[in-house]
């Protein structure tokens, strides 16, 4: 007989196990399917030889709901923050300057120049009105600011967050904020001033965070407490529609076959995945979430004997502007930011290669990877030796981009959706990649579904 659930989840990334977490505890019958044989999806965090590697996210923004979420898995005590100041810095004529982090700074930072200056005074007490059409990030830059703006701290901050390549990254879906400041108060300073204002609830600052055994403990601790509802090695391979409302689910697991039964369907797989599985409802949602890009990235662990680097790193780490010509997108001082990253006398240095920008550049070879970060970053820290160890880490789909077309993508898909009551979508490319935004996504999913069974 096909077994029958209240709710299945596909897909055991964060938004999936968070999803499933959040209906397992609101008592309902929720089984998770992930397809390989280890959850957590792009998170993962594995030690060898003294360090402490992660191969995905390094770490994440301490949001409320996420603070929520440890605390409800009684894991808070294995938080680590980052220290709170820690610089950030942006390669500018083969050094290393410091991001502004607050308005002030940001005003008298060497970093612009006269015109970007004027051009943000004259968007504090000016009036503009955007666009009818979407526009590119970079486009939207050039519009309101500088040139300049763009390439030293707008494109680094996108290809080190996003992955992503401004000129195609849509404004709207990818910074609606600032889509809105500007259609709201006429100003992007204004508008921002203002939505800062009207937010209610407890400020949250900019604190990064992991936990002391990397960011893999958040998986374990929903693994462990899913249990048996959680199936991996275990592949969703087809849906259909039932007559009594309800959908069948077809799965591969272990070399057997089956099929599984279920009244609410969450998809918290990538888009090609989800358009598939869905094109066997309506071929629509394959023509529509299928073409979605994503970016490609090498994750190139480096550490060195701590004697060999000049620089202090004493930092966040720095993002590397696409003119500079080179291929390193950004480094993250690992090792600075949180202990236990590296053994005693060793510093840990995680660089990114690929994005949107240059996607050839992730698909090369594991040791050409290695000796291309080592010599890139070794004239900017004043790196005088070989790496003591490396890893290289390859995600083909690392990252979603919400380039020009995507929210009307989601809009066309949403409302599809409507007409198969019980079908919700999660995942990182529908109200952002960061981890916090997959889990705030994943928990809204959670609860809509809830509440429909509940009816
Ligand atoms: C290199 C890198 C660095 C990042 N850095 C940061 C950072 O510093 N901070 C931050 O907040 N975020 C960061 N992110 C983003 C964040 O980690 C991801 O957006 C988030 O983890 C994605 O989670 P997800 O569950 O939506 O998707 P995924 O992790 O992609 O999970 C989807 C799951 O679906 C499964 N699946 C696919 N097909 C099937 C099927 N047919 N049946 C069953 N299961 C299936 C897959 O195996 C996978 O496990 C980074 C991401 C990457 C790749």
């Amino acid at each position: 007989m096909t077994p029958r659930v209240q709710a299945l989840v596909v897909g055991g990334g964060i938004s999936g196990l968070v999803c499933t977490y959040a209906l397992c505890k609101a008592g309902l019958d929720a089984q998770l399917f992930e397809a390989s044989p280890r959850p957590g999806g792009v998170i993962q965090s594995i030690a060898h030889d003294g360090f402490l590697l992660e191969l995905g996210p390094q770490s994440f923004s301490g949001t409320a709901p996420l603070r929520a979420l440890f605390q409800g898995l009684g894991m808070s005590d294995q938080l680590i923050q980052a220290p709170e100041h820690a610089p950030r810095y942006v390669l500018v004529d083969g050094a290393l300057r410091p991001v502004p982090l607050s308005p002030p700074a940001f005003f008298t930072s060497l970093l612009i120049d006269a015109s970007t200056r004027w051009a943000l005074v004259r968007d504090l007490v000016g009036k503009s009105v955007p666009p009818e059409a979407d526009e590119s990030v970079a486009a939207f830059v050039r519009r309101k600011f500088s040139a300049q703006l763009l390439d030293r701290l707008v494109g680094p901050f996108v290809s080190g967050v996003y992955a992503g390549d401004p000129e195609r990254l849509s404004l709207r879906s990818t910074f609606p904020s600032l889509h809105e400041a500007e259609k709201s108060a006429g100003s992007i300073i204004r508008g921002l001033l203002r939505a800062a204002k009207m937010k209610t609830g407890p400020r949250e600052g900019p604190t990064l965070l992991t936990f002391r055994d990397g960011n893999e403990t958040l998986i374990r601790a929903l693994s462990n407490i899913l249990g048996p509802s959680l199936h991996t090695g275990a592949s969703i391979t087809g849906i259909s529609a039932q007559n009594d409302g309800s959908f069948s689910a077809q799965f591969e697991a272990h070399g057997a076959s089956g099929s599984i039964s279920t009244k609410s369907l969450i998809l918290a797989t990538p888009t090609d995945i989800t358009g598939k599985l869905l094109s066997q409802l309506d071929s629509s949602f394959e023509s529509l979430l299928a073409p979605i890009e994503y970016a490609p990235l090498a994750v190139v662990s480096l550490g060195y004997g701590i004697n060999d680097i000049g620089h202090s790193l004493d930092g966040f780490g720095f993002l590397v502007p696409r003119s500079s010509g080179l291929r390193v997108l950004g480094t993250v001082w690992n090792s600075s930011l949180f202990p236990s990253r590296a053994p005693k006398g060793h510093a840990l240095l995680t660089s990114f290669v690929g994005g949107a920008t240059d996607p050839s550049a992730a698909s090369l070879p594991a040791e050409a990877l290695t000796s291309l970060v080592h010599r890139e970053i070794s004239p900017i820290l004043a790196i005088a030796a070989e790496p003591v160890f490396s890893n290289v880490a390859v995600w083909p789909r690392a990252l979603p981009q919400y380039n020009f077309g995507h929210s009307d993508r989601l809009a066309a898909a949403a409302k599809l959706l409507l007409n198969h009551p019980g079908i919700w979508l999660a995942g990182n490319y529908l109200r952002g990649p960061a981890i916090g935004s997959c889990v705030e996504q994943a928990l809204a999913v959670a609860d809509e579904a809830r509440e429909a069974l509940e009816k």
